[in-house]
């Protein structure tokens, strides 16, 4: 057998526990598939940063792929046959990339922070992140979907695994849950706020500014 059905319960329910947020399904043998699925999404909307740290899909169909995969191996049961690999043309294939401007902005969130990392520059104080962090949070140009499609860019992946540095520096502040991707600068506002003042003025020049909302902290003396 080699075909996990997604419409019956397999032995014990649909568990799944995510052990970087504590959060475990706390009705396995009362939510179906999908269902599960649903909570899993739910439960990582609420948590960005974390997610980002982690590299942890926050799309439904990935979501879907990891809790068959972690079921099939809490039973047990046999891995599938993985698919033919697609082909993802120059690394970028997300609904947030749709021209070339978008793959431009892309360069600027990835230049910033992999500067950053390797400066070794820390982090502004927690007062700091924090009062920059609730303007992104009401920003009209932060945005979570986009969060979300940015995290499926192959690129981004890459990215997390490359700014080691900056995931020593725990990066959080308490208004986490709503922070979602800068439009423009195309850089998680998780990392943004946090990022120190040299680098910020070294990588958001002349060209991006204007782009920036008129309340933006980063426009702040
Ligand atoms: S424009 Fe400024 S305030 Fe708005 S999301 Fe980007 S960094 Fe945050």
């Amino acid at each position: 057998m080699s075909e996990l059905s997604h419409t019956t319960f397999p032995p014990g329910g649909w568990q799944f526990t995510q052990p970087q947020t504590g959060w475990s399904n706390p009705s396995p043998m009362g939510t179906t598939f999908d269902g599960t699925v649903a909570k899993i999404y739910e439960m990582r909307r609420k948590n960005p940063a974390i997610c980002l740290r982690h590299k942890l899909p926050m799309d439904m169909p990935s979501i879907a792929k990891e809790l068959d995969l972690y079921t099939r191996r809490r039973i047990g049961m046999p891995m599938p046959t993985p698919p033919a690999p697609t082909t993802a043309i120059g690394g970028f294939s997300s609904p947030i990339l749709s021209n070339i401007m978008d793959i431009k902005k892309l360069a600027i969130g990835a230049g910033l922070l992999m500067e950053w990392n390797s400066s070794g520059a820390g982090k502004v104080s927690e007062f700091e992140s924090n009062a920059r962090a609730k303007v992104c949070a009401e920003c009209r140009l932060n945005s979570l979907p986009n969060y979300e499609h940015w995290l499926k860019v192959p690129v981004a992946g890459s990215l997390t695994a490359r700014t080691e540095q900056l995931k020593a520096l725990k990066l959080v502040t308490s208004h986490d849950a709503k922070l979602g991707l800068c439009d423009a600068t195309y850089c998680p506002t998780s990392y943004l706020v946090h990022a120190p003042r040299p680098i910020l003025d070294k990588r958001i020049g002349p060209k991006v500014r204007p782009n920036l909302d008129a309340k933006c902290w980063i426009l702040q003396p």
